[in-house]
Formats: structure tokens, C-alpha cells, sequence
């Protein structure tokens, strides 16, 4: 170890090429033995500044520094303004602090979790919206974040899209100086993300903005600059210096930062573009029947039946609301269709979207009870330590944070005996390494146990990295959807891209999926030629 961590230092576990100037000193530490915090995001006005890192890794710290609410402190002590001025004298953090000092610095929050808003405040949306609108800019906001049909509604009966929506709308009214959004993506699908990330570019023209967001499309397409987060959750954390958004991310894929000369994580994670595969080499794993399920007079889905193969990752993408969870609900068996029946005759394993712990039974003891390879080589390699599992060991299942149970479900799933696995969102909850990791488990299992596997979610990454081919949802949100496919995932993705009028073109170096700007002459000329998800 390098003799600052007080906890496990993970430098003896992961190579350390050299040690960073940063990690001499520490911007602040809690306490004399708690977690620390080396170096600071730096917020700029007339751009949006990222954060790319696990949770726990001090990014909280940072804004509370960053708003004046928390001093400093380098160390030890108790900080105070002189001495934090003095240390960033002739730096852009200079100015920023002076101007934080002089109260000049108002700051607006959105918070990570906005499912807690509904307990701080009780009354209706509108309400809420009228409070924080200091800029006069609601009746817009509401109109582009299509919350017209909401803002008679209780907060309290809202869902976490809406909710999302409403805290990035209250977020943006207020008149500050430093904007951070803590997450942008959570409970949207990715054409609401995309429309966020545009509101937040447009609202930094004139002010900072700092995010945090887990979706890596969404961080490339939103920010201009990012600082990488790495360390030991609840130990310690390092901010990198603020690198541009391509380098940065291609940089965190690869697992290595060359100006601070240390590796995050072992192994690179790979984008590939999917060759055109024979279909006649591909063993049916099973098929299932055109159905359609209607609920009561309202929403209704209908299916056309496809074929699955053995060892593939189906990736299941569309709109909110377009009948996703419902459908996979109906392969599962856990409802039944109106007309027709899927007829698969496969053994499934399901993880629904919402999660509930029900039961007081410890991690381990839950985790047990499903699986015979529990405690295992097996299992501590493919399952236990990528999904970080053995920390939480002991917690009761009911105290679990949306993050861990999410880790725990995804395990329960692939720990059955079934042929065919299905998991609905399983990115939901989780910081950009976990879903890596969760990407990795899931295409490992499908490939070494030879079992077909599907995947509904709105991270692009995680759809690229885990899928061979794709189902396509189409329709009207909350009135009508029509399952389409599965497609190879080329003419797939341009199904779904050419619905949301939003095309990708390939990063060079890493060969990972970028947004095209809006009406730039790539977005123009792929759309021109049907090539929105461009893979050459
Ligand atoms: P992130 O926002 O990246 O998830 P935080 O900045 O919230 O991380 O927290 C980083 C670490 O600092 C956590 O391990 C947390 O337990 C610890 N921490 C946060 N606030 C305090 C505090 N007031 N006193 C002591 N430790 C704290
Ligand atoms: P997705 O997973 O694509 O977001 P869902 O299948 O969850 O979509 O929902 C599709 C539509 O069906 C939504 O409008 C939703 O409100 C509605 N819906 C879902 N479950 C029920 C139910 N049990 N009763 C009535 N309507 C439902
Ligand atoms: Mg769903």
C-alpha cells in the first residue's frame, strides 16, 4: 500500500505504475480516519463539467465543497476560507472560492435520488414548480419535459420518470450560478435523456453546470470536459484534472490514465462491431407465439413470435410505457395474455423491473436457498465478486439500497436453473462500474453456459456491449406498443434510432457508439443514407 488509506488500499491489488502528485495531500478528509478526498472538480461557466465514477467515491464531498457548505479542511482540522484561497491562489478555483466567499455563488441542486422528494414535500406538482421558478421559465420547461398532464397531480403520486423530470425542471428554474445535477438518466428511456442533456447544455450557456450521470452515452453527448473519479469507495476518493469528454471516457474504458499514470481497473472493456453472423450455424434455443394483452380499456401490446438461440443476449429496447415489462411479464408466465399464447416451453428465470424485498433473510442466507454453486469457485468468480456481493453478505435483504438489491436480484436470476434468462433493467440503480461488471457477468453467463439471455434497458453501452441481436418496441406510450424483431443488431438499432431521429457514429480509438450532434453533416448524411447506427 502506499501508507494513506486507512481502509483496504485497492494499489495492492491493481498495479500501481506511479504514485499522483494529487494523493500527497487531500483536499479534505472527515475526521482524523475518515474518508478523503483528493483534488476538486473544477466548474467553468459556459460548460458542462462531468463526473465519471463509482458511488461513495466523494462526489457529494465536492459539491458541498463547491457550494460553500463544507470548508476544506487539506487534512486535518477544521478549514477555513483563508487558508482554501491561499492554496488555490493563482487557479481557477481561486476565483471561483473568492466569488463563493463573497456570497456571490448561488447554487441549484438536483438530488441523486428522487424517489426521497415525495417524503420533503407533500403537496401538488404544480406547487412545487412555482416555488423554485426564480427565472420565470417554468411554462416553457413544463411544455419541453411534457409535464402538461402532471402538474395537478400530487408529487406523492407521480412515477420516478415523472419525478425525474419534475427535479430537472425545478432544478433548472431556480437563478443560480452553479448548477449540479446529480444524475440526469435514471427512470427515462433515451429519447427523454437526450432531450434532458439538450435542456442542460442550452442552460449552461451563461452559467457552470456540474453532473454526475452513469449513462455513458448520455455523459459523452452532454458534457464538455469531465474529471474521472477513481479509489476506494468509502475510503477514498481522486478527481482527476478535468480531461476532454472523448479522451476522458476512452480513457476510463480502457481501464488506464495516462497523465496520472495508473490503472483503474485490470482489464479494458471492448466495443466490438458485430460482424453479419450465418444464421444456419445458430442452435434454436426455443420460440415463442404472436400474443396480445390488453389492459382493460387501456394500454395494449401486441406481439409477433420469433425464434431464440442458445448462447445469445437478446437486447430489448423502446420508449417508456410501450409494453416492455409487459411482455416479458407474459413470456415469464406471470400474466396472461388476451389472445394467443407465446407457448414457450423453456424453463425462464425472471428479474422484474421493480424489486421488492419482502423477506428479513440475510443476503448470503437468501442467495443460498437458490443456488447449489453458492460458495463455489464458480460462483465467487462469475457472480459473487463482480457484482461486489460479499460486502453486503451479512445485511438483511429489506435494508439493502436500491443499488445492492439490484445486484442481489441480478444474481437470484442467474443463479436458477432455467434455459432461458430474462432481466428488465438491470442497470437500474447501478454506477457506471457496476454496470461494466453486470455487462460482463451476463455475456460470460450466456457464453460459457450456453443459455439464451434477455435484456430489456436504455443504456445504449450496455445494449451494445451484451447483445447479438434485438427486439424493437414501437407504438404509442401509454396507448399502444407492437413488438418487433429480433433483428441483427444493425438493422436493429436503426429501427430504433430512425424512430428517435438521433444517429451514432463509432469512436476510432475504441470503437464505441457516439452521438452525432443534432443536424451536424455525419447526423445529416447517415440519415440520408438509413444508417443511424453507423458501424463501419
Ligand atoms: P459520492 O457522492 O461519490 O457517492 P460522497 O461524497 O457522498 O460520495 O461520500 C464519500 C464518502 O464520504 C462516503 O464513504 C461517506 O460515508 C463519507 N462521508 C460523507 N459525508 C460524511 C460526513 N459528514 N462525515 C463523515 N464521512 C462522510
Ligand atoms: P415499459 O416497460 O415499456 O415501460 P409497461 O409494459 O410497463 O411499459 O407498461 C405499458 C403501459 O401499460 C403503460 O402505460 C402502463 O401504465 C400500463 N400498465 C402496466 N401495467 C398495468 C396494469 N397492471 N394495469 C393497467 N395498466 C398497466
Ligand atoms: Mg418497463
Amino acid at each position: 500500500g502506499c501508507g494513506i488509506c486507512v481502509n483496504k488500499c485497492p494499489f495492492d491489488a491493481i498495479m500501481i505504475i506511479g504514485l499522483p502528485e494529487a494523493l500527497k495531500e487531500p483536499t479534505h478528509r472527515y475526521g482524523t480516519n475518515g474518508f478523503a478526498l483528493f483534488g476538486l472538480p473544477v466548474p467553468r461557466i459556459g460548460k458542462v463539467t462531468g463526473i465519471l465514477g463509482p458511488n461513495g467515491i466523494g462526489k457529494s464531498t465536492s459539491v458541498q465543497i463547491l457550494s460553500g457548505a463544507l470548508v476544506p479542511n487539506f487534512g486535518q482540522g477544521k478549514g477555513d476560507w483563508d487558508t482554501v484561497l491561499e492554496h488555490y491562489s493563482g487557479t481557477a478555483l481561486h476565483d471561483y472560492f473568492k466569488a463563493v466567499v463573497d456570497g456571490k455563488v448561488k447554487v441549484s441542486q438536483k438530488p441523486q435520488y428522487v424517489d426521497l422528494i415525495p417524503k420533503a414535500f407533500k403537496g401538488k406538482t404544480s406547487e412545487l414548480l412555482e416555488k423554485t421558478d426564480e427565472r420565470g421559465v417554468m411554462d416553457e420547461l413544463v411544455e419541453y419535459l411534457d409535464l402538461r398532464g402532471i402538474v395537478n397531480r400530487k408529487i406523492s403520486e407521480l412515477s420516478g420518470g415523472e419525478l425525474q423530470r419534475v427535479a430537472i425542471a425545478a432544478c433548472a428554474a431556480k437563478d443560480a450560478q452553479f448548477y449540479f445535477f446529480d444524475e440526469i438518466s435514471p427512470y427515462l428511456d433515451i429519447y427523454q435523456r437526450i432531450n434532458v442533456a439538450r435542456l442542460v447544455q442550452e442552460l449552461s450557456k451563461d452559467r457552470a453546470v456540474l453532473v454526475v450521470e452513469h449513462d455513458l452515452a448520455v455523459l459523452d453527448m452532454l458534457t464538455d470536459v469531465i474529471h474521472i473519479a477513481y479509489g476506494e469507495p468509502a475510503g477514498f476518493g481522486v478527481m482527476t484534472l478535468p480531461k476532454s469528454v472523448r479522451v476522458g471516457i476512452n480513457q476510463y474504458l480502457k481501464g488506464y490514465l495516462p497523465e496520472e499514470n495508473i490503472r483503474i481497473r485490470p482489464e479494458a472493456i471492448k466495443f466490438e462491431v458485430h460482424p453479419p453472423r450465418d444464421d444456419a450455424q445458430f442452435k434454436s434455443a426455443a420460440s415463442f407465439n404472436s400474443f396480445s394483452m390488453k389492459y382493460g380499456d387501456g394500454f395494449s401490446l401486441k406481439a409477433t413470435g420469433g425464434n431464440l438461440r442458445v448462447g445469445e443476449v437478446l437486447g430489448i429496447v423502446g420508449p417508456n410505457g410501450i409494453g416492455k415489462s409487459t411482455f416479458v411479464k407474459v413470456l415469464a408466465g406471470e400474466i396472461k395474455p388476451d389472445e394467443g399464447d407465446p407457448g414457450i416451453e423453456v424453463k425462464i428465470s425472471y428479474k422484474p423491473q421493480y424489486i421488492k424485498a419482502d423477506t428479513t433473510v440475510s443476503v448470503q442466507d437468501f442467495l443460498r436457498g437458490i443456488s447449489k454453486r453458492f460458495g463455489s469457485s464458480y460462483y465467487e468468480v462469475e457472480i459473487s465478486n463482480p457484482l461486489q456481493l460479499e460486502r453486503i453478505y451479512d445485511s438483511l435483504l429489506t435494508d439493502l439500497s436500491g443499488g445492492e438489491l439490484q445486484r442481489v436480484a441480478i444474481a437470484a436470476c442467474l443463479s436458477q436453473e432455467a434455459d432461458l434468462y430474462i432481466l428488465d433493467e438491470p442497470s437500474a440503480h447501478l454506477d457506471v462500474e457496476q454496470r461494466s461488471m453486470v455487462t460482463r457477468v451476463i455475456n460470460r453467463f450466456a457464453e460459457n453456459n450456453q443459455k439464451t439471455v434477455m435484456v430489456v434497458d436504455h443504456d445504449i453501452y450496455m445494449i451494445d456491449l451484451l447483445s447479438q441481436r434485438l427486439l424493437v418496441f414501437e407504438g404509442k406510450p401509454s396507448v399502444y406498443g407492437e413488438a418487433h424483431g429480433p433483428f441483427s443488431m444493425e438493422s436493429g438499432m436503426n429501427r430504433f434510432l430512425k424512430n428517435l431521429g438521433i444517429t451514432f457514429r463509432r469512436d476510432e480509438e475504441t470503437k464505441r457508439p457516439r452521438v452525432n450532434n443534432l443536424d451536424s453533416r455525419l447526423d445529416r448524411e447517415q440519415k440520408e443514407s438509413g444508417n443511424y447506427y453507423y458501424s463501419a
